[in-house]
């Protein structure tokens, strides 16, 4: 037996936490969630260390020493660590992979922080010793001038700029005791000066209504039990949830403890993150910004200075969960119903669900807010598993727009043609235009037309390779395919039969645009969507513009309806609300109800009441009623009973088993046999769907089948599932994934 070891995970190879011998230099100062090297087989790899003073009884001498400690800082704490282990099991992950999402890849290379030099004045000179510097030294006398009329440190450099001296000069000066030299790690502040020229956050005081104060306190309750809580704190538009956030910030600071805050995706919620950096900056704290568009560099002294407890609070995209926060006391997911919160590729995670997990593994509060909490949420909080805070008045007690349902069958009816503006609509633009107040009009479809038919033999135009039609974009002559990129100049005959009479159907964002320049030529219409989006300050300068009264008219996808906050905007209107009703995903109808609900919140953030436009041919759908009504409960229960029927989330998770091959008779062949197998084996403990191809039945020449398993608890029967499957032999010609609790079903 041997004691006195380090167990450590490797970080890749190998899945298992290993014993070392501490190394030759620092053993002593050892900590848990330390990156370290280690020997493994004959490879030099990196790991973590998972605990200390263990005991072995593998024998002393085949026992190998860890090689070096790569950052004093433990750059995982004990929380995550128990996380990775978690994830690992319950997203059917490998160890690398996650890993790899959890330790930033500029940690991993050990891209070293920015030191930085910084001087200052240690001591003043009576007479007698400022002649003999003058003298002897008048380079150096003159260097010591400077510094008498500044108070604080200077960075090394911008002396040596600014006094034109030499590093020599400046080293005399602190060799004599005069000067005084530091050295920091200057954090690298992503998104400073992109937020600093625009979201000049105005700074009036607070005053939280009666709402607002009485969820904040609900929190700060929890908080105060040192226990695992999750809050829903379920706020409609524009009342004021950030506040409620931002209480409960302070609460935490004050005593110590750190925070994450999750937002969908930093890039498009400007506003909120500039609002928290300068509402931490009044509470004297700093915050790390975290998301994909960081340099390695931002990266890396982010991570670190959350890791040394410099920094108390992260906020940013789904992965800032994984970050080392000291004392981790509060989660924030705020908008935890978007999707975007689900990481597309391996571990496929739920940066949602990581959070509440997290919270519990850190005893920490986690805090779900959203105006449209997922179903799955809402039903946690109806069965008490979950404290439901409501704010229900907008602040101000501004009002609610109104809704108007418009009808686009009568439309149709009318008109006798397809349009994309309904007369109402149009009416509407105007009169806004007219008063100088803005408009925002959504549409989730970029280009100019749906698809390319040819009326003649039928012929639709289709992404080569893919099952999605190409969609034509006027200004660059080309179809596109929006899923793998591809494009190709738009014909001006049938490809097929050679028909001139091809016609473009249905209606993309660029058609709108040109409609709207005739419908209002005077008026100034700006079109912001992923065409539009190339540079990459283009969206908030898009925004900044219309925030200052130079755009009218704002048309986009929805990309642009979160969490934005116009005061001059009193029209919105939403040109196509079946889209999302059309998509094979048991959540159409949630999606097209929260985003009715969410888009309605952007109008009358000002003084003026609001209006919304919602263009349906389904205007008596159930979504399309509730959300016209704003009744969550109604929406809650009829779409519950729905689930239930069938069995989906919340009532059963789901797990999505997906095959791709660009064989078919094999993957038919092997997803056959394969399903057959988990209903021998499983079929009483789980129920299978499928095999069944998948709704986006072919991408990039790859095949798309799959097969679904709804089960009560994931964890007792994914593990026996990833078993089976690496008994199972398929032909390496298919690939497949499972997807736990998935969320795209296309
Ligand atoms: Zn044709």
């Amino acid at each position: 037996m041997t004691g006195g070891l380090v167990e450590v995970i490797p970080v890749s190879g190998y899945d298992k936490p290993l014993s070392y011998l501490p190394p030759t230099k620092g053993g002593d100062a050892l900590r848990i969630g330390q990156l370290v090297s280690i020997p493994l087989g004959r490879q030099k790899l990196q790991g973590v260390i998972r605990s200390l003073n263990v005991e072995s009884d593998f024998p002393a001498h085949k026992l190998k020493r860890i090689y070096e400690v790569i950052f004093d800082e433990p750059v995982m704490t004990a929380d995550t660590l128990a996380l990775a282990e978690w994830m690992r099991g319950y997203y059917a992950a490998g160890n690398e992979s996650v890993f790899e999402t959890m330790i930033p890849a500029p940690i991993r290379a050990g891209v070293e922080a920015k030191i930085c030099r910084y001087l200052k004045l240690a001591r003043r000179l009576d007479v007698p010793e400022l002649e003999t510097l003058n003298r002897r030294a008048p380079k150096q006398a003159a260097l010591y001038a400077y510094f008498l009329g500044i108070s604080g440190e200077v960075e090394r450099n911008k002396v040596i700029a600014e006094c034109g001296v030499t590093g020599a000069i400046c080293d005399g000066l602190v060799g004599r005791g005069i000067l005084v030299e530091t050295q920091q790690t200057r954090q690298r502040v992503a998104y400073e000066d992109d937020l600093g020229n625009m979201e000049k956050v105005i700074h009036k005081p607070v005053v939280l209504n009666d709402e607002q104060i009485a969820a904040g306190n609900s929190i700060i309750a929890s908080l105060d039990l040192h226990t695992f809580r999750t809050h829903l704190l379920h706020g409609i538009t524009g009342s004021g949830k950030t506040e409620v956030y931002l209480h409960a910030i302070q609460h935490v600071l004050n005593q110590g403890g750190g925070v994450i805050f999750l937002v969908p995706e930093v890039a498009l919620t400007p506003q909120t993150v500039g609002r928290m950096r300068t509402r931490l900056a009044d509470m004297g704290t700093e915050m790390v910004v975290w998301h994909s568009m960081l340099s390695a560099g931002e990266r890396f002294d982010g991570w670190m200075s959350l890791a040394r407890g410099q920094a108390r609070v992260v906020v940013g995209a789904r992965s800032a969960i994984f970050a080392p926060v000291h004392n981790l006391r509060l989660v924030i997911v705020d908008e935890e119903h978007e999707p975007a919160y689900k990481q597309g590729d391996t571990p496929r995670y739920h940066g949602r669900d990581v959070a509440v997990y997290r919270s519990m593994l850190a005893k920490a509060v986690c805090v779900l807010g959203s105006a449209t909490p997922s179903l799955e949420t809402l039903y946690n909080a109806q069965e008490g598993r979950y404290t439901l805070n409501r704010l229900t008045k907008r602040i101000d007690d501004r009002q609610l727009p109104k809704l108007r349902i418009i009808d686009m069958r009568s439309e149709l009816l009318r008109t006798k043609a397809i349009s994309s503006i309904s007369r109402d609509l149009a009416t509407a633009l105007l009169d806004r235009w007219e008063r100088k107040e803005q408009s925002i009009l959504f549409l989730n479809r970029r280009g100019y037309s749906t698809s390319m038919l040819c009326p003649d033999c039928g012929y639709v135009a289709m992404s080569p390779e893919s099952s999605v039609t190409l969609t034509y974009h006027k200004a660059e002559e080309k179809l596109k395919c929006h899923l793998t990129g591809y494009e190709e100049p738009a014909p001006t005959q049938c490809p097929s039969c050679s028909s001139e009479k091809i016609r473009w159907r249905g209606f993309g964002t660029q058609k709108v645009e040109d409609i709207l320049s005739k419908l209002l030529p005077k008026a100034k219409v700006v079109r912001m969507d992923a065409d539009t989006l190339s540079k990459k300050n283009e969206f908030r300068e898009i925004l900044g513009n219309f925030r200052k009264g130079k755009i009218d008219i704002l048309l986009g996808t929805q990309m642009i309806a979160k969490g934005l906050d116009f005061p001059n905007v009193t029209l919105v209107g939403l040109i196509d609300a079946d889209l999302s009703l059309h998509i094979p995903d048991f959540r159409a109808a949630e999606r097209t109800f929260q985003l009715i609900v969410q888009v309605s919140g952007r109008a009358g953030r000002g003084d003026r009441a609001g209006e919304v436009f919602v263009q349906t041919y389904l205007p008596s759908s159930a979504p399309i009623q509730f959300a016209r009504r704003q009744d969550f409960d109604g929406f809650l229960s009829a779409e519950l009973e729905q689930r239930k029927e069938f069995n989906y989330p919340p009532y059963r998770h789901l797990i999505r088993h997906i095959f791709r091959s660009k064989n078919l008779d094999k993957i038919l062949f092997y997803t056959e046999r394969w399903a057959r197998l988990v209903e021998e084996t499983f079929g009483d403990t789980l129920e299978i769907r499928g095999p069944a191809p998948a709704p986006l039945e072919r991408l990039k020449g790859y095949y798309r089948f799959h097969v679904w398993y709804f089960t009560d608890k994931i964890a007792r029967v994914i593990t026996p599932l990833q078993q089976l499957r690496k008994d199972f032999k398929m032909d390496e010609e298919v690939v497949d994934v499972f997807d736990v609790d998935p969320i795209d079903m296309g």
